[in-house]
């Protein structure tokens, strides 16, 4: 008795028939109560029951997706075109207008952008004299907001003496080249642009000193009662530093208390009120 059970139970199952037609794994009866055993039957179980999970958390994921596309294809174009490969920006997206239209009190001026050589403003006025005695134009655009701050500077004890406005092309080529002789292209290119670069053949550019003996004007400037009034209260007539300090690598140009440059009520207030010190590049993004 002993014998025939033992080979009874080794009959019903054969090492040779460990694998049935459809490739599922026999169990030999000997090893159900084993532990490897009682561990692999509710793993299989579960991995067919995950996999039918899966396919249908997946229909309904794409089955939501083709509904917002349907609702919004511009969605699922932006989403879609933001897992491709990034595009090289595009460089030639031309300028707005207010920034290369020459009657625009915005025009553009840097050392890429510059003015036509036989450009001369037809509206120039020309209000004021210099201390030296040389006769200062400016736009018409310019003309009133520039006297008003001018007499209201005087009122608040911080005298503006106006030392340059429109500058030909001709007389920036003088400039220029006296610049470079004195002190070499490199370094004169930090103040003095090459011509046809320059904000002051606009009309729309002036200069200031708080002396008036003619002197040339340096930084310290920005220290005396002129300066620091033109730095609070400019944006309030609509002009703007258009060459701050600290913002050189921004403007391409030597810190200039002395430069402002006018650009409408508006824009110098937009500007003012976005950042004290945003530059003319960084309110228009013209160096992207
Ligand atoms: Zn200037």
């Amino acid at each position: 008795m002993t014998n025939d059970r033992t080979r009874n139970t080794t009959t019903d199952y054969d090492p040779m028939l460990d694998l049935t037609a459809t490739g599922e794994r026999l169990v030999d009866p000997r090893l159900m109560n084993t532990a490897a055993q009682r561990k692999l039957q509710p793993s299989r179980k579960y991995s067919l029951n995950t996999i039918l999970t899966g396919l249908l958390i997946f229909n309904c994921v794409l089955l939501v997706f083709a509904l917002l596309v349907h609702a919004n294809p511009q969605w699922a174009a932006s989403t879609m075109h933001s897992s491709q490969p990034t595009e090289p920006v595009d460089t030639s997206v031309p300028l707005p207008a207010e920034l290369t239209d020459i009657n625009s009190v915005t025009f553009l001026v840097d050392p890429s952008h510059s003015v036509p050589a036989d450009y001369v403003p037809s509206d120039l006025e020309s209000p004021y004299v210099s201390s030296t005695g040389e006769v200062i134009q400016v736009r018409s655009a310019v003309a009133s907001d520039l006297k008003e701050m001018i007499n209201d500077a005087n009122d608040d004890d911080a005298p503006l003496i106006l030392t340059s406005g429109y500058v030909s092309f001709d007389t920036q080529e003088d400039y220029y080249s006296d610049r470079v002789a004195m002190v070499g292209e490199a370094e004169a290119l930090k103040t003095t642009p090459k011509p046809g670069f320059s904000e002051h053949q606009t009309g729309l550019a002036v200069d200031f000193s708080d002396k008036d003996d003619g002197t040339a004007t340096t930084t310290a400037f920005a220290e005396s009662a002129a300066g620091k009034w033109l730095k609070e209260h400019a944006w309030e007539y609509g002009f703007i530093q258009r060459y701050p300090e600290g913002k050189e690598e921004i403007t391409s140009y030597s810190y200039m208390p002395w430069h402002y440059r006018y650009v409408g009520r508006d824009t110098a207030k937009a500007m003012h009120d976005a950042d004290p010190n945003m530059t003319f590049e960084e309110y228009f993004q013209t160096n992207k």
